[in-house]
């Protein structure tokens, strides 16, 4: 049986840490979905369109990944591509709490999925979306930290 995961969040924009995280869950699943959460409520600073491109040119050289984006219940998505798993990456743990909740409230939601987690590279573990927005947006250095596809959008966006 081939398992398929989606690998969920905002992603906005993609950083080298959702991209370790990705390709670890492509090392063990047959086929990966990254999947963009369109969040009305929150003001990205980038949009679905532009983030799934980013994703997309990030994410090239595994040929089992794939990009998609979502609205709703996760859940709901999950189970309406045909996925059993749920993937998410932890940090530090300041992300487990968070985690953990949502975890068990999607298998009280859906006890069928499993949430996976996959524990990042400390290279990357201060590494996020918000950080690196921010570093930017103030002039700081993000190299090393995105992939220069993502690093020339930021320029595009901020300067
Ligand atoms: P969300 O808004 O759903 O938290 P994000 O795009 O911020 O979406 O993150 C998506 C997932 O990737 C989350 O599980 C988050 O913990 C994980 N993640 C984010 N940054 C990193 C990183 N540097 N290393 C490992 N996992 C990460």
């Amino acid at each position: 049986m081939k398992i398929k995961a989606v690998y969920p969040g905002s992603f906005d924009p993609i950083t080298n840490g959702h991209i370790y995280i990705a390709e670890r869950a492509a090392a063990i699943f047959d086929e990966v979905i990254v999947s963009v959460l369109v969040n009305e409520r929150k003001n990205a600073a980038f949009t679905v369109k532009e983030r799934c491109e980013m994703a997309k040119e990030s994410l090239n050289h595994i040929q089992n990944i794939s990009i998609d984006s979502f609205n709703g219940l996760l859940v709901d998505y999950v189970r309406h591509i045909g996925a059993s798993v749920i993937i998410r990456g932890l940090r530090a743990m300041s992300d487990f709490e968070y985690e953990f909740q949502m975890a068990l409230m999607n298998r009280r939601l859906a006890p069928e999925i499993e949430t996976f987690f996959i524990v990042t590279d400390p290279k990357y573990s201060y590494v996020s979306s918000s950080s690196v927005r921010e570093i930017f947006h103030f002039g700081g250095s993000v190299e090393g930290v995105v992939p220069d596809y993502v690093l020339e959008k930021l320029k595009a966006h901020y300067h």
